[in-house]
């Protein structure tokens, strides 16, 4: 590279300022590293599960808000957690950049519905989605469910099939799968195997 005279005055003069900053005790990473952690000083911290894969890994969400009633909290930072068994605080690229999936203004943030032959999507409340699925889900059930072959009780649903998150805790799959085998459901996976 070949340097000017007048970058070279640059430099040197830069050079000689940051030395002498650094003999008087002040360090330019030590400062940087000072600003890192005021950025997220005043935050909430949350914990919450990566949603892109089966991994499932921990994520702690900083929320910056000054906690009052009609205050919405924003998030402003996505970190790995370091206490999650899973991922020890670490993050794949995709989990890394979930503040872009968070903050996006395409973001679903309620259930929506198409209604038969309709071409556009309507948004609705979870009540009402809920509400919709259980009855359609009772509708089938009835419809379907067969308690006996021949002589032998087999209690069977076999016309729907459930897929269950693979995020979710011990205990969330525990009674998942108590209450869909309750139903008579046969068919049941997790995605953790996809
Ligand atoms: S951080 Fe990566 S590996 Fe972990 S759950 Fe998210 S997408 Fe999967």
């Amino acid at each position: 590279m070949t340097v000017t005279r007048r970058q070279f005055v640059k430099l040197t003069a830069g050079g000689l300022a940051g030395s002498s900053i650094a003999a008087l005790g002040f360090s330019p990473a030590r400062a940087l590293a000072e600003v890192r952690e005021f950025k997220l000083a005043r935050t909430s911290q949350t914990r919450n599960t990566c949603p892109y894969c089966s991994v499932g890994c921990g994520v702690i969400l900083h929320g910056l808000g000054d906690g009052s009633k009609n205050a919405r909290t924003e998030i402003v930072h996505v970190e790995g957690d370091p206490d999650h068994p899973v991922n020890r605080g670490t993050l794949c690229p995709k989990g890394a950049s979930l503040l872009d999936f968070v903050q996006s203004p395409h973001r679903l943030r309620v259930p929506e519905h198409r209604a038969p032959g309709a071409k556009e999507w309507t948004p609705v409340s979870w009540d009402w989605a809920i509400g919709r699925i259980a009855r359609l889900m009772k509708d089938d059930r009835d419809r379907s469910f067969t308690a006996r072959h021949g002589e032998l009780a087999v209690n069977r649903w076999t016309s729907v099939a459930f897929l269950a998150a693979s995020a979710s805790s011990n205990e969330s799959g525990y009674i998942t799968n108590k209450v869909i085998r309750a139903m008579g459901m046969t068919a049941l996976d997790n995605q953790a195997r996809v």
